[in-house]
This record gives structure tokens, C-alpha cells and sequence, in this order.
């Protein structure tokens, strides 16, 4: 391996979660690998974590966790505060678990552009100049590519690439990721942001940076779609060009990941069984991300499966259980079949995924099979109850078996994780009641995720956006990094109108769903292993462990306290109403880390109901 000679370096920029690793460039790593060039990845997003964080953290263990599955929380709140204390080193910074919030906007590219040069706020220039001494220096690889999948690892992403310019000025910077992709026509205008990448690498990344390399270090004469060189003019761009089958969706190489580094008490691993969606509802610009929709199949999965265990096992001792699939929509049909392999061949794993609320789930026994398979948490597209909503959404799914997948999830064991989502342009209040009346009553859905409405760049109703619509939307065209478009509706701002609505309704539904609410503190990656030790109602098991009411009261009050002093950040736990002295709670601990961490959640959730 040391002697192999690196042709790429990939890097994973940080902040994305640093309970997992992420699977793009696993897979990048197979289908490069897999054409003849070496390559090697780094996952700089961990490395960031524990640099920032130095010796000061260590993460619950797997056994403590089991003891008291509270043990995590009180881990996360730690994580977070010292991520806090960390941060005051730093000038405007705060780097979250879940966020990264820095005094440059990273939407601007002018902004960008100052944040990489300014060193009293931006902790990435030091992080970065050991990692291109000790990690890519060392390589001599000519090729460096960099991942921007989310809004947090645009400032640092370009913080490398600016400190590659300068101390590697031969090396050729690649951008890639939904950033890229979605931004592209931005950056390729903007002198000086194009000015820190030589080439831009457009949706699924595989084969074009594999024909980059071959172009680059063969001289191959090849298919140049989907690569943008920032030197020419020349380009060719098309969505469903230089793409894989499903079939050839290459096996991920977690080769050069610290499989035991990453802050899950049981590691969780990514795979994929689908890639796209093939839905296209008009609020989402998922299906855009991706070339198209693509199934592979369960053998190929399975023997996906089998190889990373086995590879875990060899090389940390780590018996994998808990494998995440991170797609944007399953296929029914692959999940069935996947799941009789699994139970058919012993195989002892859990799994989640995402799916749509499809008709094919409630055939006689599927749901049933999918649990006995392995299957312990989908995350549903819900959205909302409401029929005519559905039809103005495109969403293609009926609440009147909708209701029915969601019982037959529950009743096999299946956690059941649904996406809502507030104020799509027309909706009215009775609407929205009758949405949380229909999560309040129905027991089968176990926890939720709220979000507002958002026209975002690259969804049906931005791309076919005309002054005259049905949706009475005014919006400007997206500019620069920005991903969530400013927009009013029927002249007003709706926006700003459906975020406190959106916060009333939450608070509604956690007031009598109090194991809802309760379920929201635990960190989404620990839910489906809390399914498969608890059972899937283990939300409302710990609401009745520590006290209905008392839950009830700490998240409303909480929720309340929360909204008072949003804007601070040196939070008096101490003026906390208390309703947490009964007997029947366990521990003051236990109480206090619950406390802290219906805070931390409350700041999560306002994160995604005011994103702009
Ligand atoms: S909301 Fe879900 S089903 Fe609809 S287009 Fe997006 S990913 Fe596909």
C-alpha cells in the first residue's frame, strides 16, 4: 500500500457528522482504484473533530450505552460543550455537532474568499496546512479532489484548496459534491472562487474523475462529459451522460477510513442499494442531485456487506451490525428481496433507510419480512395528510394506504421516522391542524422531523420557475453558493410567517406526544439500535420510565425557555422550571443531561425550521 503509487487524494472536508464516515468517497476510491490508478482518501472530516477537540473528548461506549441508554446523550452534551469551549478560541465561530456556523457568510463568494485568508476566525487554515504537510504532501499525487456534499464543508473545502494553491502549486484542485453540482453555473462566472479549482466535477462523480484521470495522467482521448475545465470555454455538460448503471455501482472501499474512530458507540456503516429518486415532487431537488434513478441488487449488496465485516473485523476487531443506507429512495422490491437473502442466509445485521410511502408496502407479510430481514427504522416521506396539499406537492402518494404502510411498519417492529413538511404555499391553518391532529393520534408514527417550506435551487418549482404560477410565487434566481431561495408568496413572506407556526405546532404535538418530543434527543444514528434492543415503542418505554408528566412539562417549558433566550449562547440552567424532583426519576444525572439535551435539541430544530 505505501509503496502504491497515489495518483488522486480524496478529501472528506469537514463539518459533516463525526458519528459516521461518509460513503462518496469509499465509493470514488473503488472506481478509480477499480480503472488502474491509485488513490487515497481522506476522511478529514473526523481527523478536523478530534484535532479541534484534542485529548478533551471521548465518546460513551458501547457497553455504558446499553447500561443506560442515556449515557449518550449526557456524551453528546459534552461533545457539544466542549465544541463550544473550542470555539471561543476562534473569532464568530462555532462548530456544532450537527452545524458550523463561522463569522464569514458562506453563501457569498467574495465572503469565501476572505474567510480562507483570515486566520484569527477560520480554523481550517491551520487544520489544513498539517494535513497537506503530513497526509497529501507525501503522496506526490498530481490530483487533488475534494468533496462538497453540504452548506458547512463549502468555507473549509476552499480553505484547502486555497492552501493547495499555494504551498502545491503544481497539484490540479477537483471540486465535486451536490455543491458543485448544484452551483456550478455560479462559480464558473465568479473570477476568483473559479480561480481555486482547475476542474469542477458534475453529479455522480465516478465516471467523469475517472475520465479526468485518464485524460490528465494517459493522455486519453475520452468522454469529457460532465468535467468542467475552469481553463476553457469548452464543455459539455449533461445530466444523464457519464453515468454508472445500477449494476455497476462499484462495492465501497472503506479501506483508508478509521472504521474505529468515528464518535457511535456501535459503528454505524453507509452503503447503497438505490441511487437518485424516481419521484419528482415539485418542493424537492433530490432527483436533480443524481443522474438518475439506479437499483442495484441484493447479491451485489449482500457480498458489500460481507466484505466490509469481514474487513472491520480484520483490521479494528469491530463486529458490524448497524448499516445505514444512504440513499435518497429505496426500491420496494430490491428492500424485499435484500431482506430474504439476509434472513435466508443468517446474516446478523440491522438496517435503516428512506423511503416513499408506497403501495407495494402493504402487500401480506412485506413489512414482516423486511423487519425479520434486518430492517429496524425507515425514514418515511410523510410530508402531510392532506390530499389536495399531496396533489399541488406532485408528491404521487395517498394517505389512504399511506396510514396503512405506516401500521404494518409499526406492528412488524419497524421504527417509523417520518419527514413533515409546514407551509407549502397554500396551506391553511385548518390544514395544518388537521396534520397535527393526524401525528398526535397516530401511534404509529414514532418520532418526526418538521421542516418549512424552502424553494430550493434545483427543485421542480425553481427550475420551471415563470412570474405567472400556481403556487403565486415570487422568487429571484439563485446566486452565488445559495442553495434555499428567498421568495415570497402571494406578495408575502411566508417564510417568516410559517416559521413560529411551524414552532407552535411542534410544541402542540410534543405536549401530547411526549415520547415524540422525547425520542428527538437521542441522535438519529442510535434510534434504530435503540429499536432493536427496546422494540420500536422505546420512546414511549423511557417517557413511562421517567415520568410522563415530568417529560411533558421539562420539553414544553424547555421548548418555552428556549424560545425566550434563542439568541444567547451562555444558557442559566438554573432558572429552568423544575418539575424533576419526583421520586420515580432514576438520578439527578440522568435529569440534568435530559435537561441539557432537550437545549441542544431545541437549537437543532430551529436550525431547520429558519434555515434561509
Ligand atoms: S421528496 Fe422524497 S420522494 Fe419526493 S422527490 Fe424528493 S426524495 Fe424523491
Amino acid at each position: 500500500m505505501s509503496s502504491k503509487i497515489i495518483d488522486c487524494v480524496l478529501v472528506n472536508s469537514p463539518v459533516s457528522s463525526p458519528l459516521h464516515p461518509q460513503l462518496n468517497l469509499p465509493l470514488l476510491k473503488s472506481a478509480i482504484e477499480n480503472n488502474g490508478f491509485g488513490t487515497r482518501v481522506i476522511d478529514a472530516n473526523i481527523e478536523f473533530f478530534r484535532w479541534f477537540l484534542g485529548t478533551n473528548y471521548e465518546p460513551v461506549n458501547a457497553q455504558r450505552f446499553k447500561e443506560n441508554p442515556l449515557h449518550i446523550l449526557s456524551s453528546y452534551n459534552d461533545l457539544d460543550k466542549k465544541l463550544w469551549q473550542a470555539s471561543q478560541r476562534y473569532e464568530g465561530l462555532h462548530v456544532g455537532v450537527r452545524s458550523l456556523s463561522m463569522k464569514h457568510d458562506r453563501l457569498s463568494f467574495d465572503s469565501i474568499l476572505d474567510a480562507v485568508e483570515d486566520n484569527i476566525s477560520n480554523p481550517f487554515i491551520e487544520f489544513f496546512e498539517k494535513i497537506l504537510t503530513k497526509a497529501i504532501q507525501p503522496t506526490k499525487a498530481p490530483i487533488l479532489a475534494i468533496g462538497i456534499t453540504f452548506q458547512d464543508q463549502i468555507i473549509p473545502s476552499y480553505t484547502l484548496a486555497a492552501l493547495a494553491r499555494k504551498k502545491l502549486p503544481d497539484i490540479k484542485i477537483v471540486l465535486g459534491g451536490q455543491m458543485i453540482t448544484r452551483c456550478y453555473d455560479s462559480i464558473i462566472c465568479h473570477e476568483g472562487i473559479a480561480s481555486l479549482s482547475d476542474y469542477l466535477v458534475l453529479w455522480d462523480g465516478e465516471v467523469p474523475l475517472v475520465n479526468l484521470l485518464g485524460g490528465l495522467l494517459r493522455q486519453e482521448a475520452n468522454d469529457q462529459t460532465n468535467i468542467i475545465d475552469l481553463s476553457s470555454s469548452k464543455r459539455s455538460i449533461n445530466r444523464k451522460g457519464a453515468v454508472l448503471k445500477g449494476k455497476e455501482i462499484p462495492r465501497p472501499n472503506f479501506a483508508d477510513l478509521p472504521l474505529d474512530s468515528y464518535f457511535l458507540p456501535e459503528p454505524l456503516i453507509p452503503l447503497q442499494t438505490t441511487r437518485g429518486c424516481y419521484a419528482e415532487c415539485a418542493f424537492c431537488a433530490i432527483p436533480f442531485g443524481s443522474n438518475m434513478y439506479r437499483v442495484r441488487n441484493a447479491e451485489s449488496i449482500i457480498e458489500d456487506i460481507k466484505e466490509v465485516k469481514k474487513y472491520a473485523k480484520e483490521h479494528f476487531g469491530l463486529d458490524l451490525k448497524y448499516f445505514k443506507f444512504m440513499e435518497d429512495t429505496s426500491s420496494p422490491s430490491l428492500l424485499y428481496a435484500l431482506a430474504r437473502e439476509i434472513e435466508e442466509r443468517n446474516i446478523d445485521i440491522r438496517w435503516e433507510t428512506f423511503a416513499r410511502l408506497e403501495k407495494a408496502f402493504v402487500e401480506p407479510g412485506f413489512m414482516a419480512q423486511l423487519f425479520r430481514g434486518g430492517c429496524r427504522k425507515i425514514h418515511w416521506g410523510l410530508e402531510t395528510n392532506d390530499p389536495d396539499i399531496l396533489e399541488k406537492m406532485s408528491k404521487g402518494t395517498e394517505i389512504t394506504y399511506t396510514s396503512e404502510v405506516l401500521r404494518l411498519s409499526a406492528q412488524a417492529g419497524i421504527m417509523n421516522f417520518c419527514f413533515v413538511l409546514i407551509g407549502f404555499p397554500g396551506e391553511t391553518d385548518q390544514q395544518r391542524e388537521a396534520l397535527t391532529q393526524y401525528i398526535i393520534n397516530n401511534d404509529h408514527i414514532h418520532t418526526i422531523t418538521l421542516a418549512t417550506f424552502d424553494l430550493t435551487r434545483g427543485a421542480p418549482m425553481e427550475r420551471s420557475y415563470k412570474p405567472e404560477n400556481c403556487y403565486a410565487l415570487t422568487c429571484e434566481p439563485a446566486q452565488q453558493f445559495q442553495v434555499r431561495l428567498p421568495y415570497l408568496v402571494g406578495g408575502e413572506d411566508w417564510k417568516a410567517k410559517i416559521i413560529p407556526i411551524a414552532h407552535r405546532m411542534m410544541i402542540e404535538i410534543i405536549r401530547a406526544r411526549p415520547d415524540i418530543g422525547f425520542v428527538t434527543l437521542f441522535p438519529d444514528q442510535v434510534r434504530a439500535m435503540l429499536t432493536d434492543w427496546h422494540g420500536n415503542n422505546w420512546g414511549r418505554i423511557f417517557v413511562e420510565q421517567y415520568g410522563a408528566e415530568n417529560i411533558r412539562q421539562l420539553l414544553i417549558n424547555t421548548e418555552e425557555y428556549a424560545d425566550n433566550f434563542e439568541s444567547q449562547r451562555e444558557i442559566d440552567y438554573t432558572s429552568l422550571p423544575e418539575p424533576l424532583t419526583r421520586e420515580h426519576f432514576r438520578t439527578k444525572e440522568d435529569l440534568d443531561l435530559l435537561r441539557k439535551s432537550v437545549m441542544l435539541r431545541r437549537e437543532y430544530e430551529n436550525r431547520r425550521l429558519n434555515q434561509l
